[in-house]
């Protein structure tokens, strides 16, 4: 019916306020409260789960037992390789697949998610059998080098990590992400808005040919709004969530366009994975050191006689996992300048093509926060420890407050 027709989408409705700062009514705020608090709960409690699992089973001996059984079924390294690491695996994540099912019930119950259990299932099925497949590789190599190199293994595993890395960030796009999602070229749906992102990045010197945008169809999974850069040289594109189109403004979604394109011209992909080897040389480098200073202490009593037996494996586990979730300060600290970068690009690309771009801006942040119901006083330590991008109210402020801020290119087209 036309009514229905004309009923204004959620940008529309946003581009009538005009946005001082992230604010959410009384019910969203309430919701965002228990979502948050949910979220922070979760997540330590799966981290805790975690470990506590990993401790449990190497005081239970359960790695050198799963040894003798795969050393009885076969002599051949790999094959051994093929039954300890999906058995070890496999275990924790079933183990673990409580917390899953009830993070997602979590989305479900606040609209996040609409994704069915069944194709959650699916998901997390496929997800596990990519981990699984490619683990069983890493890890067989990996002891190939602990048992030849038991000194200098750590630094010859790093070598190694940094091309594997590469190559699994180059073939995510075209190989794993179509696995769990439906790409299409935005110019098959919306052509009219690539012409406007093209000419956007063509005002900005850079040509994205239309091969390069994508359409990711996340509705049928989740309601929340995203963009994001992926892959790297032939692969590089950008893609857009089918929500994002459908519900913002086209001047609120070049905004969001301009932040990816920001990463794009930026290349941010290539100095995340610059971060990625630099965290790895330290990761690969202690869990050495920590792995052979714990068998040489512990090593009878969890009876592991050393770190090129598969019985190492859960201790190896533990110990990656505890530095992780060390570096992830680093990790997020990183990753927030980043993306306050994509912001401030995205802000001095659109500024020109765009009326009140700072404005155009704080809305396409309003409307992404009160989608996700994000939290609008998380505390600085969390912030610090986890926050991939800067909180959302944060951002706001960054975008009303650089209205006549002096973004260089933009200073010098805005001059009379
Ligand atoms: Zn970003």
């Amino acid at each position: 019916m036309p009514a229905a027709l004309a009923s204004p989408s959620p940008g529309e409705v946003i581009a009538q306020r005009t946005i001082t700062a992230y604010t959410l009514t009384p019910d969203q705020l309430r919701k965002s409260e228990g979502l948050h608090r949910t979220s922070v709960v979760l997540s330590l409690t799966s981290l805790i789960f975690g470990i506590v699992v990993l401790m449990a089973l190497i005081a239970l001996r359960f790695g050198p037992m799963l040894q003798r059984v795969v050393e009885r079924i076969s002599g051949k390294r790999f094959v051994q390789a093929l039954v300890f690491v999906p058995v070890l695996l496999l275990t924790l994540s079933i183990l673990e697949l409580p917390l899953d099912i009830y993070g997602h019930h979590i989305s479900r119950a606040y609209g996040l998610s609409v994704q069915g259990w069944g194709s959650w299932l699916s998901d997390w099925a496929k997800g596990e059998a990519l981990t699984l497949i490619f683990a069983t590789f890493a890890l067989w190599g990996l002891y190939a080098a602990i048992r030849r190199a038991p000194r200098r293994w750590w630094l010859y595993s790093w070598l190694v990590s940094v091309p594997v890395m590469a190559a699994i960030v180059f073939i995510a796009p075209v190989i794993v992400e179509p696995i769990f999602n439906r790409f299409d070229p935005l110019a098959n749906t919306n052509p009219g808005l690539t012409v406007q992102l093209q000419s956007l990045a063509h005002s900005a010197g850079l040509e994205i040919p239309e091969s390069r945008i994508f359409l990711m169809r996340a509705s049928d999974k989740v309601t929340t709004y995203n963009a994001y850069v992926t892959g790297f040289g032939a692969t590089k594109r950008i893609v857009v969530w089918d929500n994002t189109v459908r519900n913002m403004t086209a001047p609120q979604t070049l905004f969001i366009f301009g932040h990816e394109m920001g990463h794009y011209v930026l290349h941010h992909i290539y100095w995340g994975m610059a971060v990625t080897a630099l965290l790895l040389f330290a990761g690969f480098r202690l869990t050495q050191r920590l792995a052979e200073a714990a068998i040489q202490r512990f090593g009878e009593r969890w009876r592991i006689r050393s770190v090129g037996e598969w019985s190492s494996l859960p201790l190896l586990l533990l110990l990656a996992g505890l530095l992780s979730f060390l570096a992830e300060p680093l990790g997020s600290g990183f990753s927030r300048r980043i993306e306050h970068q994509a912001d401030v690009y995205g802000l001095a690309i659109t500024r020109p093509v765009t009326k009140d771009a700072s404005q155009v801006a704080a809305q396409a942040f309003q409307l992404l926060g009160e989608k996700s119901y994000s939290y609008p006083n998380p505390s600085p330590f969390l912030v610090f420890w986890r926050y991939s991008h800067p909180p959302i109210s944060q951002r706001i402020r960054f975008v009303l407050s650089s209205a006549g801020l002096a973004i260089p290119e933009v200073h010098i087209q805005e001059r009379p």
